[in-house]
């Protein structure tokens, strides 16, 4: 695909703006909360052992009553308190920009917008979230964080929250990562964080694994345990998660809803809004504030959420009841699942390797207000290839899928000979990613 979309220099100047900013003082100054506004309630998580619907005392053994009660809030808007809008300034409100030379390239009639995150210190949309949830802790009295990371985006964005709010911060990274992609273990460690190859010798748990399997490579599911484990036995320590939980996909709205002010600025509407979803919260950031609009306006915008096929928890897992973690350690949440004991081929998206997927996008995906389709990695590698010959950025190997979906929207507009609006969520830079980009410049990469 890359070889057939030869960019070639166009004459003439571009005549449309091409890149949308919007001023500091037009930063969100409340989250969007989409449960208030399902036309039916997603059912609620259960306690794994009485069925009932978990209680907020339930969560406070890992999360501030603060935090709990924001997982569990209906009301609509949530306000973004002065410290954490403060601190989001350092990056947001983040630019969109219409990708005109991709747009060339494929000789659609199509406009391609992008909503570009990945100019956070940590270079992706998971600081939306980290920030927030290091200021709760802090304001409940909790001095020390426990988390889990596979490649290390979730674990270098909070290591960077907890320095900024003054917390510890310990990251169990999973093993075969720690020792493969040394680069985000070394970000966390420069703001400060701890962190242990998973399994470690650090837990009753890691210690079990490691005297069973020496060199073991750990798994999420391991790291997620471990780390509950190590806020299970310290008082002033508590657990925190980087996707899926309703307060994640609230901290991320601030994405959409700049989207919308800033594609108004374009005097477009998107047609179509997509994302990748490895939990769901970039998509929930770009999408939810749309589907607002969708539910509440009657708007026929569509929201499509892109997986990858090794790992399609919505086009081939089930919805039902399922644990959130390999260990069986966390509350039943009614999502789409592919089992919490699934073990997802070893693709470059990373942060799309999860069994499960956020409660409130599966909801959104059952009500028909959410679209779902897969990529194999092939196939996304080209158009992040296309992508970053055309438009500059290397994106993440995650967001990439969003980029093929895009890609495959804008051919099919110009098949039928349509203009329509597409709008993708480029949620992470894939700067620390190239060895995903070596193994498919190198044509050594499989679909797993
Ligand atoms: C973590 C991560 C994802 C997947 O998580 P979501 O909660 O689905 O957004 C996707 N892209 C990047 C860059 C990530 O760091």
């Amino acid at each position: 695909m890359v070889e057939a979309f030869v960019l070639r220099w166009t004459p003439f100047p571009v005549s449309s703006p091409i890149r949308f900013t919007l001023p500091e003082s037009e930063l969100p100054t409340h989250w969007y909360n989409l449960a208030a506004d399902f036309p039916e309630p997603p059912p609620p998580p259960l306690h794994p052992g009485t069925k009932q619907p978990v209680s907020l005392e339930d969560m406070l053994a890992l999360f501030p009553e603060n935090l709990v009660r924001q997982e569990m809030t209906t009301e609509r808007w949530v306000e973004i308190p002065a410290e954490v809008r403060e601190i989001y300034t350092l990056w947001r409100p983040t630019p969109l920009l219409r990708a005109v030379r991709l747009e060339r390239a494929l000789q659609t009639p199509a406009h391609l917008y992008y909503k570009y995150e990945g100019g956070s210190p940590a270079g992706s949309h998971k600081p939306n979230t980290a920030v927030p949830q290091a200021f709760y802790n802090r304001q409940a009295g909790v001095k020390r964080l426990a988390t889990e990371t596979g490649a290390g985006q979730w674990g270098a964005s909070l290591a960077l929250a907890c320095r900024l709010f003054g917390l510890e911060c310990r990251v169990y990274m999973v093993s075969v990562s720690y020792h493969q992609k040394p680069y985000r273990k070394l970000l966390m460690q420069t703001w400060g964080a701890t962190v242990s190859p998973s399994p470690s010798d650090q837990t009753e748990f890691g210690r079990r694994l490691l005297q069973e399997a020496p060199d073991s490579p750990g798994s999420l599911g391991i790291a997620i345990s471990e780390a509950i484990e190590d806020t299970l036995k310290s008082k002033s320590t508590k657990y925190a998660l980087g996707s899926v939980l309703n307060h994640v996909c609230l901290h991320q709205t601030v994405i959409g809803q700049e989207a919308i002010r800033q594609m108004e600025m374009a005097g477009e509407e998107p047609d179509v809004v997509i994302g990748c979803v490895g939990g769901g919260s970039n998509f929930a950031g770009v999408a939810f504030p749309f589907l607002r609009r969708k539910l509440l306006e009657k708007r026929k915008t569509r929201v499509l959420a892109v997986e990858p096929t090794a790992c399609a928890s919505l086009t081939k897992g089930e919805l039902r009841y399922d644990f959130g973690d390999a260990a069986m350690t966390t509350p039943l949440m009614m999502m789409h699942t592919l089992g919490h004991d699934f073990v997802p081929p070893k693709i470059h998206a990373g942060g799309l390797r999860y069994h499960g997927m956020a409660p409130l996008v599966s909801h959104a995906v059952k009500l028909g207000l959410a679209e779902a389709a897969a990529y194999p990695q092939t196939k996304v590698f080209e158009a992040a290839a296309l992508f970053a010959r055309t438009e500059g950025i290397v994106p993440a190997p995650e967001p990439a899928h969003a980029i093929r979906a895009a890609v495959d929207e804008a051919l099919r507009a110009k098949e039928e000979g349509k203009k329509r609006v597409i709008l993708f969520n480029l949620c992470g830079h894939g700067m620390l990613d190239l060895a995903s980009y070596d193994a498919y410049l190198g044509g050594k990469l499989s679909d797993g």
